[in-house]
């Protein structure tokens, strides 16, 4: 790891570093173990805006199955280039010839959409494979899993369209309604699943049970049969389950760490002084007064992070808040003795993370093996 409070080298901060013998090493963990559940792995690219260096580092692997973005810009950078792609985001009407161009599979749940997806494989001389999403609860995407006769309407309807392929079913968990994928959910897909397959005599390559947030269930080995895929971004990257945000056994939390620099450190007052109006966002703050506290204003803002996602390396810094460009730390209890120009290390949530790498004015550096 960084030291913390390096001296600034001749680069321009903010920066991004990303630690792609780490990221190497969570992607073999997590694999080993979605491979050892009988299930293919598909790595999601969205939360790092599909970075070059991480996807060719991905495109190298034999332990990715699949990539997939929720943005066809992102899957046109590495489509054709030796693993199959996803279109993880419903297709937008006005994107479908990219869809057809760009993406091997698409998630969809609606007919119209579906049809439109035939015709432009049909104009392309495509074959256009589709996972149809099945809403288990969560009220995202997906047909609602009670409605059980426009499930198998759809599937006739999709059978009978020439340049569409059913790849599979899926659904998506813990991200509008936050639901915890559990045996009991997850089971009601893998039935579904096995009732498709009977009915209609055929094998679906993908059921799909969901992101990080169901990676859980496979360490306490309590991943419904029948499930054979899981779609991970974040655990990947950050190196932690989302059902219950635990570090993942094998897999580092760092392996992406944000640096910014100090140009103001100063020791101030903790209480603003006058009258308290709005700030910046259209929030009225309440402040806490701690004395004079020694603050450092680093040069990153609201603009490239989300400032309440992201924590210090050093455990004695603490984050008072951020406007668009100015980021405010009090570190009056560190040891170290910071000077203008210094450099802090942060760890970075899947917010902060995606804003990060969203950010025009964020550099990267890639530590590589030696
Ligand atoms: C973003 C996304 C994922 C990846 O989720 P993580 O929590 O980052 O693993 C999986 N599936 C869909 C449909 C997504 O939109």
């Amino acid at each position: 790891m960084k030291e913390l409070g390096n001296k600034a080298e001749a680069v321009r901060y903010p920066l991004l570093v990303i630690d792609t013998e780490k990221l190497n090493q969570n992607l073999e963990t997590l694999a080993a173990r979605i491979h050892g559940a009988a299930c293919s792995l598909m790595i999601v690219t969205k939360g790092f805006c599909a970075d070059p260096h991480i996807v060719a580092l991905l495109l190298g692997s034999s332990a990715v199955d699949y990539l997939a973005d929720s943005r066809i810009q992102n899957i046109q950078t590495y489509a054709g280039r030796g693993k199959e792609t996803v279109l993880l985001r419903l297709p937008q009407v006005c994107e479908i010839p990219e869809v057809v161009r760009w993406a091997d599979i698409s998630f969809n749940s609606e007919m119209e959409t579906i049809r439109l997806l035939n015709e432009e494989a049909l104009k392309q001389h495509k074959i256009h494979r589709i996972v149809l999403m099945i809403d288990l609860g969560d009220l995202r995407e997906g047909i609602f899993f009670k409605e059980e006769a426009t499930i198998f309407d759809t599937l006739e309807a999709i059978q009978a369209l020439s340049n569409i392929r059913l790849a599979g079913i899926g659904t998506n968990l813990t991200c509008y309604g936050a639901i915890i994928p559990k045996k009991d959910n997850l089971s009601v897909l893998s039935a579904l699943a096995e009732r498709i397959e009977s009915q209609y005599h055929l094998k679906l390559a993908i059921v799909s049970g969901g992101n990080s947030s169901s990676y859980y269930l496979i360490e306490k080995g309590e991943l419904p049969k029948g499930i054979n895929n899981l779609r991970l971004g974040e655990s990947f990257v950050l190196g932690g389950e989302t059902a219950f945000q635990s570090p993942i056994k094998g897999a580092s939390t760092d392996a992406v760490i944000l640096e910014a620099q100090i140009v103001e450190l100063k020791i101030k007052p903790s209480m603003p002084i006058g009258e308290i109006g709005m700030d910046a966002f259209g929030k009225r703050p309440v402040y806490e007064d701690r004395g004079l506290r020694k603050r450092a204003i680093l040069a990153i803002g609201r603009q490239d992070i989300d400032s309440e996602g992201i924590t210090a390396l050093n455990p004695r810094i603490r984050v008072l808040g951020a406007s668009s460009d100015h980021l405010l730390l009090d570190v009056t209890e560190s040891e170290i003795p910071y000077q203008v120009g210094d450099i802090i290390p942060f760890t970075m949530n899947y917010s902060a993370f995606l804003r990060a790498f969203t950010s025009p004015y964020i550099g990267r550096r890639y530590i590589e093996p030696q």
